[in-house]
């Protein structure tokens, strides 16, 4: 089956509210006919796994390092609990959307630090228990995330490999991700000929490290990106995982692959990156 895996995609966000199903529809006509949607707080955690289920794809339930205020006190309980209830339904694939955010300035107090830490280093204990992958938020962050995936590693209590969604660290931390079993997401940042750094990973790691994804309705590729003129303007874009062949056809041009390569190689690496998924791509 000629399956394009789009790793990483907010199918259940408000942008989509009004034409869901058309969005779901574009995707499966493009190919892409797996999703992988990321919960990014528990109150969300029922619309992803409902919208993952919709659209025949797949969910990763946690808290995202962005939204650590807004969450109750027992966010990490009931991430346990909804882990528990839903670890026998094959369309839960991960935990995540976790990790740790140091570029947005009001989550760099000291407090907002040290809460995003406690977070992730939880959430970590739980793909632990529950035998799940995770899919990591890396900004600025790389080092403090790998920090903790070390440590696990060396007391006998690895995390079991996952994404570095939206990777735009250096080659020295995509190497630490890759070495502790985990693979790179590339999207639309890609797409951009200014994104050197990007491009030049994307071009040179191991082709068995990568994996694609739009996460969507964010990230835009080139063509959908509106400048901060047109947006004041009312003129907004909206990334969608119909968009997917089209990225990756921005790979295959970086690695000197044909398109078919591209979509075989990125669909092995989800597969390997995330085991669950190989039940629903079959
Ligand atoms: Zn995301």
């Amino acid at each position: 089956m000629n399956t394009w895996v789009d790793t990483h995609c907010h199918l259940d966000a408000p942008e989509f509210d009004a034409d869901r199903d058309e969005v779901i529809e574009r995707a499966h006509a493009a190919g892409v006919t797996l999703q992988v949607v990321p919960a990014v707080m528990p109150s969300t955690f029922d619309a992803a796994r409902e919208v993952a289920h919709r659209c025949h794809g797949a969910y990763a339930l946690g808290t995202h390092p962005l939204y650590v205020h807004q969450v109750p006190g027992d966010a990490i309980e009931q991430l346990e609990l909804a882990l528990q209830r839903w670890r026998d339904d094959p369309r839960l694939v991960a935990v995540g959307e976790i990790g740790l955010d140091h570029f947005v300035p009001e989550l760099q107090d000291e407090a907002s630090r040290a809460l995003q830490e406690r977070l992730y280093v939880a959430q970590l204990e739980l793909a632990v228990r529950f035998e799940l992958p995770v899919i990591l938020h890396v900004r600025r962050s790389a080092d403090g995330l790998l920090k903790h995936l070390r440590r696990l590693r060396e007391a006998g209590r690895a995390v079991p490999g996952g994404i570095a969604h939206a990777f735009n660290g250096s080659e020295q931390q995509a190497r630490a991700f890759i070495e502790l079993g985990f693979k790179l997401g590339y999207g639309g940042a890609m797409t951009f000929e200014r994104a050197l750094q990007i491009r030049r990973l994307a071009a040179e790691l191991p082709a068995e490290a990568i994996v694609l994804e739009t996460d969507a309705p964010d990230i835009p590729p080139h063509w959908l990106y509106r400048t901060a003129e047109q947006r004041a303007q009312g003129l907004r874009s909206r990334n969608e995982p119909a968009e997917l062949p089209r990225i990756a056809q921005t790979l295959a041009d970086l690695r000197g692959w044909s398109l078919d390569q591209t979509r075989r190689i990125t669909l092995a690496n989800a597969l390997t990156a995330l085991p669950r998924l190989a039940a629903l791509s079959a």
